[in-house]
């Protein structure tokens, strides 16, 4: 039966599903993701970043202004909708713009400048579904707002690089660098380029003769092929660049030498978003080039001004999670699990339920991970469930044990089992489990 054409009844047969080109981040995703977000943290607390959220949704006017119009992001891929109170609102394609919207409505230019904040969001773009491009994905970014220094997009990129090493993934990426000027030199560039292509419009792809007035750096980084061979022959950028963003080029290669950074200078490289300004820079796979890009960034000087805030010049990165862990999957890297139990309590009888919740909150306290069997199963199926938990250790509770006040601990590996006074078994059990090995829990450690 099918429900086409009739919206009002509600569809019967077909399975419910996750939307197209999203995804669902299961248990064992999760400590990919737990652990890339320990890093992340980790070495961008160590620079001396803190972490920012901004709302999921926009105003579609701060992705319009920030991003620019004629971007393929504003143009095709965002998930635009009117809400009731009939604003045009936008589920956040990437976190720049936000940031830079909350810098400027909170004052952060009144803070000791640079603001370092650094993000770890799920972002959406309307893309074409593929292989490790969803349209809810996960990033993580970090911003440099209010100073200009080549110095400055040195660390962001040596931290970038730092963030992959901790991952397990930099021998992967090549970082690829280039500077795209400033609006003097950037200007004129453009209107060279655009002189270039008329008269060529013809062996463009269509996505470029749309481009060539709108956004003509663009054409430089096109995958079509008569795109490509164009690219070659159009006037490079390096005969435009002012004499300021050579110096700043030139320095920013020499703090990248002194950092022992490796790079490769790209001087096609434009990235997609308009904001940027001076120094781009991407993270390509070694084998699959840019098609595999694991993130990438800039300086956008302008950004501040372009949303409505004072000139305030940044600089920036981000990372997609979602291929990081493809990566991670393909090296056969291994992340540490903690969510694997220590204790299983097994127990039979009214009696020895009620004992059996008291006994998992001590064990609990102590940190100890445990989980009990408190639905009503024979002892048997119980003890098929402990091996199913793969845990070492199993407690056993019958009504035997709650009489006598003892507790029957059981190593699940050699299937030998001993009895242990009920008041003895937590620190029996943390001498088994051992110490270092307890997941402890004190509210007062920052737990984020
Ligand atoms: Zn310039
Ligand atoms: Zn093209």
């Amino acid at each position: 039966m099918s429900d086409e054409g009739n919206p009002q009844q509600a569809p019967t047969a077909h399975k419910l599903q996750t939307p197209i080109g999203m995804h669902d981040i299961l248990p064992d995703d999760h400590e990919f993701f737990t652990f890339i977000k320990k890093v992340v943290r980790h070495r961008a607390r160590q620079c001396g970043f803190r972490r920012i959220t901004t709302p999921i949704l926009e105003a579609t006017e701060v992705f319009q202004r920030g991003i620019g119009d004629a971007t393929d992001i504003v143009d095709k891929e965002m998930y635009t909708f009117t809400d009731k109170g009939d604003r045009s609102m936008t589920l956040k394609p990437e976190g720049t713009a936000g940031v830079v919207r909350s810098y400027i409505e909170h004052g952060m230019k009144e803070l000791p400048q640079p603001v370092q904040l650094y993000y770890i969001e799920p972002h959406f773009r309307y893309d074409k579904p593929q292989k490790g491009r969803y349209r809810q994905f996960w990033q993580f970014g970090i911003e440099i707002i209010g100073e200009t220094d080549p110095a400055l997009d040195a660390q962001i990129i040596d931290l970038a690089n730092r963030i992959n090493e901790d991952l397990g993934i930099a021998h992967l990426f090549q970082i690829q660098i280039n500077n795209i000027g400033c609006p003097k030199c950037r200007t004129k560039y453009k209107e060279e380029l655009v002189n270039f292509y008329i008269g060529k419009e013809r062996s463009l792809c269509e996505n470029c003769q749309d481009r060539l007035h709108k956004n003509p750096l663009r054409l430089l980084d096109c995958k079509a092929e008569d795109c490509r061979i164009l690219a070659e022959l159009a006037p490079k950028f390096e005969q435009y660049r002012c004499p300021t963003c050579v110096e700043f080029h030139t320095k920013l290669k020499g703090y990248l030498d002194e950092l022992k950074i490796e790079y490769v200078e790209n001087p096609k490289l434009v990235r997609g978003l308009d904001y940027y300004t001076g120094t781009v820079f991407e993270f390509w796979d070694k084998t699959e080039g840019a098609q595999n890009a694991i993130g990438g960034g800039g300086r956008y000087d302008g950004l501040t001004e372009l949303m409505g805030g004072q000139p305030t010049p940044a600089v920036g990165y981000a990372a997609g999670l979602e291929r990081i862990i493809g990566h991670m999957h393909k090296e056969g890297i291994k992340v540490p699990s903690k969510d694997d139990l220590h204790i299983f309590v097994a127990q039979l009888g009214d009696d020895a339920k009620k004992k059996c919740l008291t006994l998992l909150n001590q064990l609990r306290e102590r940190g100890i991970k445990a989980v009990g069997a408190l639905g009503k199963g024979s002892m048997k199926a119980q003890m098929r469930l402990a091996d199913k938990f793969k845990v070492p250790y199993t407690l056993i509770m019958g009504i035997t044990e709650v009489r006598e006040g003892v507790v029957i601990v059981r190593n699940m590996q050699k299937g030998q089992q001993r009895p242990v006074p009920f008041d003895e078994v937590v620190e029996e059990v943390v001498k088994l489990i051992g110490e270092e090995n307890l997941d402890k829990y004190s509210p007062g450690e920052l737990l984020y």
